[in-house]
């Protein structure tokens, strides 16, 4: 089957020889026919899939008629973050060449100014992330009255960052009429009471099983012996220079770890930058651009900033710490092995993860995922056994002693001035980003034993001196 059979126009033909496309994709097969038709289509599929041009390929065809009013978009996509927001304009500008269609992005860390121009000389497409969309709206810089067509992508991202109640107003806003698009890579309840309320006998289109890691991806796991950040980083590092690692993204839990390790991998001469929800929107898109180029070789991310993204030819995804939810483990290593291309997934796992590593195993029906040999690491290295360690380790000491205190907000930002993030000291802007898990305080008045042995006692720490319970005379 062509694209020509899916009954898509020849301006749009020309487009999609242009992108190289020779056949489309099993999503794109499916879901282009009923969309070309104005029927809704629920698309249940992962990025990777080819679904970003399986609904923009037939709005442009369906918007390349009619005109578009000051203030009135006709169309809407909502992506869940800032970066796949911009990949979708991308994907208009490549298909929309020989179209004449306006776009607007509406994506935060932009300034309001210029979005606010394009949106009053009238959108054919608005390409938005909710929170900045309702923010126009509640600006009165918007109507959403004239949407035709409305696109959610990747909605279970949505619903993990807390989206679905924006999801559900910015519905209400748009008419009953419109056409509606809704892509997800799962069908958690609370997506399926969405789509039963918005959509519109909708055809439903699954393409692969969500929890299915692309069979081209070869996955491996580091069994780390016990949880030591110290030993952690020595590990990744190992595996990053391994011969056939030509560049990869590196998953951690948190923002904080991402800044950390960032920092760690500079130190020790590696080309590596952070990405994560509370850099400055310019900073990651320079990261992103310059990952692409090959500039940056590695790319040190949190789950949402990466999620989604299409960085064609990643070799090697890392996953330094085990996702809290399996989902997001298939998620991580579909950045590799994209487009029938082999890709390599690692993950260290301590005996700490167990229980999410026992999840990941059971969503993706692996019985086991299998074990490098990391016997002659662990000998050199023996995790928190005492034992020496190699010097040009000593960089990373100050942040490997066990840590009472949440680490200052100033310790986080990444090094200002050693390769790479050199002389970028990223802004921290706000962002939708799920807030890091709070750490449990310590009962100052408990004695406690790693503070005892890892940490200086400031003033008199614990020690209540005689003298002081004793009674005073008077
Ligand atoms: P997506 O799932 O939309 O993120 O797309 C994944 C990748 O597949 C993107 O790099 C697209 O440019 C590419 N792609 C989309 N459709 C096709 C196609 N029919 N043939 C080859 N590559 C495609």
């Amino acid at each position: 089957m062509s694209f020509a059979d899916l009954g898509l126009e020849p301006k749009l033909l020309d487009a999609i020889a242009a992108a190289g496309y020779e056949t489309p994709t099993p999503i794109q097969k499916e879901a282009i026919p009923p969309a070309l038709e104005n029927r809704d289509v629920l698309g249940i599929a992962q990025t990777g899939t080819g679904k970003t041009a399986s609904f923009t390929l037939p709005m442009i065809q369906r918007l390349g008629r009619g005109r578009a009013k000051a203030r009135m978009p006709r169309s809407l996509v909502l992506a869940p973050t800032r970066e796949l927001a911009a990949q979708v304009a991308e994907n208009f500008e490549k298909y929309g060449a020989n179209h004449k269609l306006s776009m607007a992005l509406l994506i935060g860390g932009v300034s309001f100014g210029d979005q606010d121009a394009k949106l009053t000389r009238g959108v054919d497409v608005l390409v938005a992330t909710p929170g900045r969309l309702l923010d126009h709206f509640e600006r009165g810089r918007l109507l959403l009255t004239g949407i035709e067509v409305m696109v959610v992508d990747e909605a279970d991202r949505m619903l993990d960052m807390g989206f679905i109640p924006d999801i559900e107003r910015i519905f209400k806003l748009t008419p009953m009429t419109r056409q509606t698009l809704f892509f997800s890579a799962t069908m958690p309840p609370e997506i399926q009471r969405i789509t039963d309320q918005f959509l519109h006998n909708p055809v439903r289109v699954e393409v692969a099983k969500p929890a299915t890691a692309a069979d081209t991806i070869s996955q491996r796991i580091v069994r780390m012996p016990i949880k030591d950040d110290r030993t952690k980083r020595a590990a990744l590092r190992q595996l990053l220079t391994h011969k056939d690692v030509r560049n990869g993204i590196i998953f951690c839990n948190r923002k904080s770890t991402v800044d950390v390790i960032a920092k760690s991998l500079q130190k020790h001469g590696f080309n590596a930058r952070p990405i994560h929800g509370d850099l400055a929107q310019a900073f990651r898109t320079e990261t992103l651009d310059k990952f692409r180029s090959g500039e940056v070789q590695f790319l040190v991310a949190s789950d949402v900033a990466a999620r989604g993204l299409d960085i064609p030819n990643v070799s090697h995804v890392f996953n330094y710490d085990v996702p809290i939810h399996a989902d997001d483990y298939v998620h991580r290593i579909g950045r590799t092995g994209r487009a029938g291309k082999k890709g390599a997934a690692m993950m260290l796992v301590t005996p700490a993860d167990s229980k999410f590593y026992a999840a990941i195993l059971k969503t993706t029906g692996a019985e086991e995922i299998e074990a490098l040999d990391f016997s002659a690491f662990f000998e050199e290295h023996a995790a928190g056994g005492g034992h020496r360690r190699p010097s040009r380790d000593k960089a990373d000491d100050s942040r490997s002693r066990p840590r009472r205190q949440p680490r200052k907000a100033e310790e986080q930002k990444p090094e200002p001035s050693k390769p790479e993030a050199a002389n970028e000291t990223p802004k921290v802007v706000a962002d939708r980003e799920p807030p890091a898990p709070r750490r449990r305080r310590t009962n100052p008045t408990k004695p406690s034993k790693q503070r005892e042995s890892a940490e200086p006692v400031i003033g008199m720490g614990d020690h209540v001196p005689d003298f002081i319970t004793r009674a005073v005379a008077s």
